[in-house]
């Protein structure tokens, strides 16, 4: 009998080591290590590229082939992919469990007629997938699914069926004979990860992998795979709440930071293709302590309501609480608008929110934030439809942001009547807008003009 080999993996990123260790020295994270078994017996089985002994080439006899995406009519995925699926791809979709991955993947698959789609389900029998199916009611007569969990199997199944677009649910449910350690696992969930992306490269075929991250990121895989494929889509959201965000968290294809928002409804999930209105309440008019700012994700402005509450601390020391905003970010405005402004601010409870659920670390939202905090602070309620947008510097100075006119526009284009930014925006030109421009140097500029 062949010796069992075995193996310690860091559950949180994969790292391999020998010996148990206490902290891991990759990520320096306590108590992550289990053991696990590696000997492979069977190593001719699995997904092997046919080995061509390719040559080196000169660069500048390389053709370029116009870039051919698949373009898959949601739109929100498009974007956040970088404008399509590109051929040959290895895209993971991660997030938690129950926030609605398996629809959102299901829902593409089915909207598809022309891609003959094979969608692998470790998780849910055929009958169920049909069920879920029905309640998104698409019809692809092209969408193939199979209920399987060992790997090799799945390769046979490729192989006859020939799809152009697989998907994987999930990567924590597959296996490979070649490995005796258990489904979830690091080492099967990356031998299983790098079978398919061999698959992928050799056929030109995209495959699109499902994993589940827990809060802590605790259980092992995705984390261990996020330097192994393409691209990384992160699904986020409360499941109480109908709203759900897709975020770019690496792309080879495309820029990362896009964000696609989606709505949950009974037929699964429909793309929100203007998500300002949703982050801004509508009778925000006589409240002191909202401020609205314009901010990018990605290459698109969304427009965000922040809302403030100042009270004198009760206890003697003051409490600093923010959702969605940097809180040691937050305790600078505080100290700036402390020193510059002359607020009194040390002495009081300051609690910062951002709606949605959505985090922000564009520097944009700093005029916004302060506006909002003296807004609560003074109990005056800001100038009806205003937005802000600028950077606030250590000695008070109001700073240019970057794609100002992006900003204006998304304001513009929600009705607001009057943006406040920094004087110092380069070609800004104040004729071009129907909306009014006040610009600001300094934050006492900024509250002269604001609780005016
Ligand atoms: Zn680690």
């Amino acid at each position: 009998m062949a010796k069992v080999k075995k193996a310690f993996f860091c559950k949180n990123c994969g790292y391999e080591s020998p010996k148990w260790m206490g902290k891991c020295p990759s990520c320096n994270e306590w108590n992550t290590f289990s053991e696990e078994i590696i000997s492979s017996s069977k190593e001719t089985a699995g997904y092997t590229s046919k080995k061509k002994n390719r040559k080196p080439i000169l660069i500048q006899t390389i053709e370029v082939e116009k870039e051919a995406r698949i373009k898959l009519s949601d739109q929100e995925l498009n974007r956040v992919l970088g404008g399509g699926l590109v051929p040959g791809s290895l895209t993971l979709f991660g997030g938690e469990p129950g926030i609605g991955k398996s629809t959102l993947m299901l829902q593409m698959a089915l909207s598809h007629p022309t891609l003959k789609t094979l969608y692998v389900s470790g998780e849910e029998s055929e009958q169920q997938l049909k069920m879920r199916a029905e309640r998104i009611g698409y019809d692809n007569p092209q969408c193939f699914v199979l209920a399987e969990t060992d790997i090799e199997s799945v390769f046979k199944q490729i192989e006859n069926l020939n799809p152009n677009l697989v998907l994987i649910d999930s990567i924590q449910t597959l296996y490979s004979t070649i490995l005796d350690s258990t489904p979830g696992s690091v080492s099967q969930t990356r031998e299983c990860a790098g079978q398919l992306m061999r698959f992928a490269k050799t056929t030109q075929t995209p495959v699109i992998l499902i994993g589940h991250i827990t809060k802590d990121g605790s259980l092992a895989g995705p984390k261990v795979l996020e330097h192994m494929v393409d691209t990384v889509l992160q699904f986020e959201g409360d499941r109480n709440f109908v709203y759900r965000l897709l975020r770019t968290v690496k792309n080879r294809f495309g820029a990362t930071n896009e964000l696609g928002v989606y709505e949950m409804v009974q037929e699964g999930l429909r793309e929100v293709p203007n998500p300002s209105k949703i982050l801004i309440s509508e009778n925000r008019d006589d409240l002191s302590g909202v401020a609205i700012a314009p901010i990018l994700e990605g290459i698109r402005p969304v427009l965000i309501e922040v809302q403030a509450l100042v009270s004198s601390a009760v206890y003697g020391t003051p409490q600093r609480t923010s959702t969605g905003f940097d809180l040691r970010r937050l305790n600078m405005l505080l100290a700036v608008l402390e020193k510059r402004a002359g607020f009194r601010l040390a002495a009081k409870d300051v609690f910062l929110n951002l709606t949605g659920g959505i985090k922000v670390d564009d520097p944009a939202l700093d005029l916004a934030v302060a506006a909002a905090i003296l807004s609560s602070s003074e109990d005056i309620a800001l100038q009806s439809m205003t937005c802000l947008a600028g950077e606030i510097g250590l000695s008070g100075e109001v700073r240019p942001v970057s794609r100002i006119d992006q900003r204006i526009l998304e304001a513009e284009k929600l009705g607001f009547e009057r943006i406040v930014v920094s004087t110092f925006n380069k070609g800004l030109s104040k004729k071009r807008y129907n909306i009014e421009i006040v610009t600001v140097s300094t934050i006492e500029d900024a509250i002269s003009t604001l609780f005016a």
